[in-house]
């Protein structure tokens, strides 16, 4: 991971209140974090703004999704284009917990490329579930999921904005986390399946967190594989133990 800045981000999912992400911000505020290191948080959409003028610019604030488009008659999504408007930095896209109540690869890809198009770091999720890994199916999942980004990030310019995260659908919330050869497995997989299906430098360059029940006690030994450049957190993100996470990768 030796030319990839690591990255460690929270997932907020639907949680918090003001308060609670006041006390968030103040944590993450008196932190000592490691310029070498990238940390960002998710919270709700209805918190963004509030997040962003809580935190030091240093700690990245971005969404937990935004839509294929930047405007229009589409209740109830949060554009691209709002999220750069706020001064945010990041969205998430592809989430398991979206992708369970129906949304497609293909238009998970759309809402990366757009994203990207707007400046926007796009985190894309991806990860099997347990019936998969137990059939032996995870890489076939995985690399159906990964061709939606495929089909949607054309130019390989567009990968540079682009960071995946490897969350095992069994791992999330679980507190069952993988292990870190199972996730060196898989994200060693992924950078092959990037270098064959996009280029050497896009593999090379990409960063691929991991995801899936990480907290303080699991964090370091995960780091330390070689292809795993950090994490995307949920339980542990509202806990003052993300300060220790996001100090992992050093
Ligand atoms: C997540 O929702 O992205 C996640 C990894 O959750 P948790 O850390 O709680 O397993």
């Amino acid at each position: 991971a030796a030319r990839r800045i690591p990255l460690v981000c929270g997932n907020f999912k639907l949680n918090g209140s003001r308060s609670m992400l006041e006390g968030i911000a103040k944590t993450l505020n008196g932190a000592s974090l490691s310029s070498n290191v990238q940390v960002g948080v998710a919270p709700s959409a209805v918190h963004l703004d509030l997040m962003r003028q809580k935190l030091r610019s240093e700690v990245m604030v971005g969404a937990q999704d935004c839509w294929t488009k930047g405007s229009g008659a589409f209740t109830g999504e949060t554009s691209a284009d709002m999220l750069v408007d706020l001064g945010l930095e990041f969205s998430i896209v592809g989430h398991s917990e979206r992708r369970e109540k129906g949304e497609t690869s293909a238009e998970i890809g759309e809402k990366a490329a757009y994203a990207t198009s707007k400046g926007l770091m796009v985190i894309g999720c991806i990860g099997e579930k347990l019936e998969h890994r137990e059939s032996g199916k995870t890489m076939s999942v995985i690399t159906e999921q990964m061709q939606g980004y495929l089909a949607a990030l054309k130019e390989e310019e567009m990968w540079s904005d682009m960071v995946l995260a490897y969350e095992p659908v069994w791992a999330i919330g679980t507190g069952k986390t993988a292990s870190p050869e199972q996730a060196q497995e898989v994200h060693g997989e992924l950078r092959d399946w990037l270098k064959t299906n996009i280029s050497e430098k896009v593999a090379a360059e990409t960063r691929i967190l991991y995801g899936g029940s990480v907290t303080e006690k699991n964090c370091d030994e995960l780091i330390k594989k070689e292809d795993i450049d950090g994490f995307l957190v949920g339980g542990a993100s509202l806990k003052p133990e993300f300060v220790q996470i996001c100090q992992a990768p050093g």
